[in-house]
Order: C-alpha cells, then sequence, then structure tokens
C-alpha cells in the first residue's frame, strides 16, 4: 500500500496527515496557525511534521507517493496570492518550498477545491464525470470536475463562486467588490445579518453569540426573523448554484462546509430556488446533495490532492 500525505492549512490550524489511496487517514497531527506565521517557517514547520507522522508509522519519507495540499486561495501555480488569513504567506511557492525540503512530487489546491477533489474521489460526488462541489463556511468557494477531470483555469483559480456579484449594491467584501454571494449567503454573512436585526426577534434579544448555528436554532425553535434570514441566504445561494447549473452542466453539486451541518434544515429551499433561477432542462440534469466527508474533509481533499499528483 502507498502512503500518502495530505496538508490543510487553515486559518486557525494546519492539520497534517499520512493516508492511503483510499482516502483513509491513518495519523494526524494539528498545531496552530499563529505558530506559522511566516510563511517559510510554516514550510519547515510541515515537513518536519509529515517525518514525524513517518516516523510514528514506522515508514520514511521516502516510502511517500506524493504530498498534497489544501491550501487558502487564491494562488498562482503554487504560489500562494495576498489572502486575509495568511498575509505573511503571500509570495510562498508550497510545491517548490516543500518538494525541495521532501525531494516528494507535491501539488497544491485552493482548500475549497481540494475539499471538492475529496468529495469527487472519495465522497459523495464518487462516480460522476461532471460535479461541482460548494463550500459555505466562513467563506464561499467551490470545486469544478468536468468531463472527468479536476478544472482550473488559467491559474487554477477556477470556482471562486463566492466572489461572484449577486447584489451590486450590496454589502462590501473584503475582496474590494460589493454584493458578492459570500457577503449574503456565507455563515459569516448570516451571523452578521443576525447582529443587525437583532432587536426584531425576540429569540435572537436573548443570545449571547449570535452566529450561523445560533441562527438555525432560532429557526428550530420557531423565530420568524431567523427564518426570514436563512430562507434570504437560500435565495442567494440558489442564485450562486443556478450560475454553475446553468455554465457548467454538472450531474451532481455536493453542497458541504461547516453552514452545511445544518443542511437538511434549508437544503429544500436552496433546491426550490435554484430550480427557479436555472434553466429546467439543465435543472433536471443535477443532484443537489450535501457532502459526505465531514469533520475531515479537508485533510481528506488534500490526500486526493496528492493521490492526483502521483499520477
Ligand atoms: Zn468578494
Amino acid at each position: 500500500m502507498a502512503y500518502y500525505a495530505g496538508v490543510d492549512i487553515g486559518g486557525t490550524k494546519i492539520a497534517v496527515g499520512l493516508g492511503n489511496e483510499n482516502g483513509q487517514v491513518v495519523l494526524e497531527q494539528r498545531f496552530p496557525t499563529r505558530e506559522a506565521v511566516q510563511g517559510s517557517v510554516g514550510i519547515q514547520r510541515i515537513a518536519q511534521e509529515i517525518r514525524h507522522l513517518c516516523d510514528r508509522q514506522q515508514i520514511t519519507v521516502n516510502d511517500l507517493a506524493a504530498i498534497g495540499v489544501g491550501s487558502p486561495g487564491p494562488l498562482d501555480h503554487g504560489t500562494l496570492l495576498r489572502t486575509a488569513n495568511l498575509p505573511e504567506w503571500e509570495g510562498i511557492n508550497l510545491v517548490t518550498g516543500l518538494e525541495s525540503l521532501l525531494q516528494k512530487p507535491c501539488r497544491v489546491e485552493n482548500d475549497a477545491t481540494a475539499a471538492g477533489m475529496g468529495e469527487w474521489m472519495f465522497g459523495a460526488g464518487k462516480g460522476t464525470r461532471n460535479m461541482v462541489y460548494i463550500t459555505v463556511s466562513t467563506g464561499i468557494g467551490s470545486g469544478i470536475v468536468a468531463n472527468g477531470q479536476l478544472y482550473g483555469g488559467a491559474q487554477g483559480n477556477a470556482g471562486e463562486l463566492g466572489h461572484v456579484v449577486i447584489e451590486p449594491d450590496g454589502p462590501l467584501c473584503h475582496c474590494g467588490n460589493h454584493g458578492c454571494l459570500e457577503t449574503l449567503a456565507s455563515g459569516t454573512a448570516i451571523a452578521r445579518i443576525g447582529q443587525e436585526r437583532k432587536n426584531q426577534s425576540d429569540y435572537l434579544r436573548n443570545v449571547d453569540l449570535i452566529n450561523a448555528p445560533a441562527i438555525f436554532a432560532g429557526v428550530r425553535a420557531g423565530d420568524a426573523v431567523c427564518g426570514k434570514i436563512i430562507e434570504a441566504a437560500a435565495r442567494n445561494l440558489g442564485r450562486g448554484l443556478s450560475i454553475m447549473v446553468n455554465t457548467q452542466n454538472p450531474e451532481r453539486i455536493v453542497l458541504g462546509g461547516g453552514v452545511m451541518e445544518n443542511g437538511d434544515m434549508w437544503l429544500p429551499l436552496i433546491k426550490q430556488y435554484t430550480s427557479q433561477f436555472s434553466l429546467q432542462a439543465l435543472y433536471q440534469a443535477v443532484d443537489i446533495v450535501l457532502a459526505g466527508l465531514g469533520q475531515d474533509s479537508g485533510l481528506v481533499g488534500a490526500l486526493a490532492v496528492a493521490v492526483v499528483a502521483r499520477t
């Protein structure tokens, strides 16, 4: 059995794991991202953790088939461009950095693309040739599989669905535009709208921390304001999904990310609005389903990237 190393770089923690070609994680280690503020230090720490995991598994780095990384985007051929969460990593090339330290083939994809590859190879998208994965989390991102292959575009950044403008006069986004999908339907957006409408809701007035899970709890408790917030987010997500339906003609759309942990509560609404905004012939061809990999999706996605890096 071949071993692969996967690395999931997040804003708060970095997860490093060893796994196999079936996407099974056999060992993993996490450390806080703040311990690797500078990108060059971060790469050395990642290489060191991979070596430690190999020691624990009683193999050597030489036994690894490849290394896959999921990183905050945007990226340009493995180099990190400006990101909100990792400003000190700008200009760092993860591929050449890890390849020179570990002498193994390495491939990097942005985190949404990596999670999408995980779902495609090992999760809810398995067996499809045309699939879109969409993560709804603090931000919104996507990964596209077209004709049985990952579709990356000119730089590998295809699928920046979170920054498609849905409302040109909407809230300011950190990318500089107004009304990006991410400012209307992400976990951060749902929390912000909840805070803005706190005084209209008997339920939210008594909640200490208004975040997306609190709004879903409000829906469960029958609060009308929370219900309207989720309905509006579903409508905006439906606009985003319909863009994918009409342009990509996927056979399956897989919805993942932390906010979709409440997916059973609002998936029917998301489907209803996606149908309303899509061409019917194309909508009839697509299944919209929830992700299958759960909490491990980042690391499993990185392993999927590693498996592809080898081939
Ligand atoms: Zn934006």
